[in-house]
């Protein structure tokens, strides 16, 4: 067979889309979207023939692109798909970690929800001043709610906490100097790095004491009459631990007034409420830093407060007016989708309980174990109707979670785990199966058993969870792959 003959054997992408299957595909995907994939499609079918076509076994090769023709229809149904499919779609967190970044962070629960939906629906009065008709601000309502909650002066809200951070350096230390403790020069997962904003802002970092013991005489010695900023960071995602020494931000504060310079204070992760009363490690809280005397202090909205995402900026006003007015604050500035479910999170700290009852982050966080137990045991049961006992182990171990997120990563919070340890498949067979699923499930492998730890598990899942499970999952189908996520 010569290559035209070859060529000959692929049909014509007009012809084909007048055929059924295509519009079919046509109707559910439109025209544009079908014709392009088809084309794609048709071109590696051309392309593939006049390779074929210059190997010896020319009937071989025919018969290859025989089979490839007839399998069109499908391949371009299944491109449709992948293309039209979401990238983020909802997942179970089974894994224990509170503020899995991997699975975005701080979940916001049902209220929050229903909040982005009326926003994003239709106009909103984002930055429409209703009392008097006249252009407002999108952060007017989130900073009386902050500045009340922490007891700062001023409020803005950016990005996330590394363009707050950003922020800060660039408007109160372009030109200048920031002294930073050599113990607090952290790295925060995906670049983030103090010496590099802090590089990009046009300020310069001076680095003061050691890695493990700072002083305050390394602070007074460090400081300069180019110094713009003290700044302390909190060393999120590490502990240095041993023979440390540092300095408080209280202690920071009386320097920075005796030589009128600036003191900020990077919190991270940003506690409004007290952890202790729960049991969890003490944690700097915003309003501690602040009563303290710090001039600005920034955190993130989606660690532990439980927010979306987004950088909180709290201070003395006339530091805050100057990021106001600062053209960086237009390019990090939040979106009103953003604005409006930081202003509905913000609101339940005017009570801390119902913080702590309503706010999905420290819901989770503050759940006693034995709850938990309970919980685990119910949905052992349901999921051990689902499934023979010659295809899984299925048993409730205590186990712990943490925060994640960069957060507490000392912490071990106990909690209760559903474990299944599959008979006949291995461990991360059964895992990845389980992230197939329409909704994906994301458990956590330990000891040749995935484990469904509960702290992570919204209430909404649980039904989920003890509904999914099926014996087809436990065993290897023979030959062929297991059924794709749809
Ligand atoms: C997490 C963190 C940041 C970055 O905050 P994002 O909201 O993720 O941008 C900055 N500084 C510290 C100390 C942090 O812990």
């Amino acid at each position: 067979m010569n290559s035209n003959e070859m060529f000959r054997q692929i049909p014509k992408v007009d012809i084909l889309l007048r055929g059924e299957n295509m519009k079919r595909l046509v109707s559910q995907y439109g025209y544009n979207a079908v014709s392009e994939i088809l084309q794609e499609s048709l071109a590696e079918l051309r392309k593939e023939a006049g390779k074929l076509a210059e190997e010896k076994d020319a009937s071989a090769g025919a018969e290859k692109i025989q089979q490839d023709v007839s399998a069109l229809n499908e391949k371009v149904e299944a491109r449709l798909s992948r293309l039209f499919r979401p990238g983020i779609v909802p997942a179970v967190n089974a894994t224990g970690t509170i503020l899995h970044t991997g699975l975005g962070r701080a979940p916001l629960g049902e209220k929050a929800g229903v909040c982005v939906r009326r926003i994003a629906e239709g106009y909103s009065s984002l930055e429409y001043d209703l009392q008097s008709g006249k252009r407002g601000s999108r952060c007017d309502h989130i900073e009386q709610l902050v500045c009340r909650i922490t007891g700062a002066e001023a409020a803005l809200a950016v990005n996330n906490n590394a363009a707050a951070v950003l922020l800060i350096l660039s408007a109160l230390a372009c030109g200048g100097e920031v002294v930073v403790s050599r113990g607090e020069l952290v790295e925060i997962g995906g670049k983030f790095r103090i010496p590099d904003v802090m590089e990009l802002s046009g300020a310069k970092l001076r680095e003061t004491g050691t890695t493990n013991r700072t002083r305050l005489e390394d602070y007074e010695a460090a400081v300069s009459d180019q110094t713009k900023i003290l700044m302390k960071v909190h060393t999120s995602n590490y502990k240095i631990v041993g023979f440390t020494e540092s300095v408080s931000v209280g202690e920071l504060c009386a320097l920075g007034n005796r030589r009128g310079i600036c003191v900020v204070q990077d919190l991270g992760s940003g506690v409004l409420i007290d952890l202790e009363r729960f049991g969890i490690a003490k944690e700097p809280t915003v309003q501690e830093s602040v009563a303290a005397g710090a001039d600005v202090v920034c955190f993130s909205g989606d660690k532990l407060m439980g927010g979306p995402q987004a950088g909180i900026i709290a201070g003395k006003k006339k530091y805050v007016d100057k990021m106001k007015s600062h053209p960086l604050a237009r390019a990090l500035r939040i979106d009103k989708l953003t604005a409006a479910v930081l202003e509905q999170t913000l609101s339940q700290y005017l009570d801390m309980d119902k913080a702590v009852a309503g706010i999905p982050v420290l819901r989770m966080l503050t759940r006693p174990a034995e709850v938990l137990r309970k919980e685990a045991e119910k949905l052992a049961e349901r999921i051990r109707t689902e499934i023979e006992k010659e295809k899984a182990v299925i048993t409730v171990d205590a186990c712990t979670s943490c925060v994640g997120g960069g957060a507490l990563p000392e912490e071990k919070i106990e909690s209760f785990a559903v474990c299944i340890r599959p008979e006949q498949i291995s461990v991360s067979e059964f895992h990845k199966r389980l992230r197939m699923l329409p909704v994906p499930v994301i458990g956590r492998i330990e000891k040749e058993k995935i484990l469904i730890d509960l702290r992570t598990v919204a209430e909404k899942d649980i039904q989920y969870l003890s509904e999914v499970f099926s014996d087809g999952m436990l065993y290897l189908p023979s030959g062929g792959e297991y059924e794709k996520r749809p």
